[in-house]
């Protein structure tokens, strides 16, 4: 099989490569399958082939295709735009969001996550290459975020997040990644427990493990375009 034909076990292959590459040990690095667009059918066909990690952009979408797929225990993340409106929803019907970058929003999510679940992990999404109409914080206020986060007894801080702007040169890909890394790597020399690096896309994703991820966020790769599905 060619290796850019979409497919679940391409990308496992092409992750395991990687991570032998880079010095990466194995299976230090997971997979979440980005399932915008896709249908439950489609979900469950990745979901029966061992994959657990799902994430989902937009609530409207998303609410209906969690409800439908309750009963195959998976674990899903919120990646898109979090308006104040919609998270308590988030926080009722999902594990993870990875787009927080305001206090605002982390004391909503603080306030409304049910306290009959555990705490709602979240990732800080960095704006690493400070594009101006790009969500996430710069990281200059990165630090007064991660400070304010930890107080918050019903969210669990877990690390960074960053979509950089689409390169195609294998080294241009690596350098916003490394500097999301050195960010990530300064927190946990002050002592703070983070434990995942959320960063590459099915158009970057080996030189995000080559600067380190722990957790990748693929759509295209494994489910095909989501303009013209196959
Ligand atoms: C859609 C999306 C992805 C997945 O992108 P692909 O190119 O389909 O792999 C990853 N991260 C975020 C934040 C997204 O919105």
């Amino acid at each position: 099989m060619d290796i850019h034909t979409p497919s679940l076990t391409a990308v496992r292959q092409r992750i395991a490569a990687a991570e032998t590459r880079f010095n990466r040990s194995r299976d230090s690095v997971a997979l979440l399958a980005v399932s915008k667009t896709r249908t439950p059918a489609a979900i469950l066909a990745v979901a029966r082939q061992s994959q657990r990690r799902f994430a989902e952009n937009y609530l409207q979408e998303a609410l209906p295709k969690i409800e439908v797929l309750a009963s195959e225990a998976l674990e899903w993340h919120f990646i898109g735009r979090l308006q104040s409106n919609k998270t308590e929803a988030i926080t009722r019907h999902f594990d993870w969001v990875h787009t927080l970058d305001r206090a605002k929003i982390a004391t909503r999510l603080n306030d409304q996550r049910p306290s009959f679940l555990p705490p709602l992990n979240v990732l800080v999404q960095v704006n690493i290459d400070e594009e101006p109409t790009k969500s996430g914080i710069v990281l200059d206020q990165l630090p007064a975020l991660i400070e304010a986060i930890l107080h918050y007894p019903h969210l669990r801080l877990r690390g960074l997040m960053a979509l950089p702007a689409p390169r195609t040169d294998f080294e241009q890909q690596r350098m916003p990644f490394r500097r999301l890394a050195k960010a990530w790597a300064q927190l946990r020399g002050r002592g703070i427990a983070l434990d995942t690096l959320s960063m590459g896309t099915s158009g970057d994703f080996e030189a995000a493990i080559a600067e380190g991820a722990t957790l990748l966020r693929i759509g295209t790769a494994i489910f095909g375009s989501r303009e013209a599905p196959p």
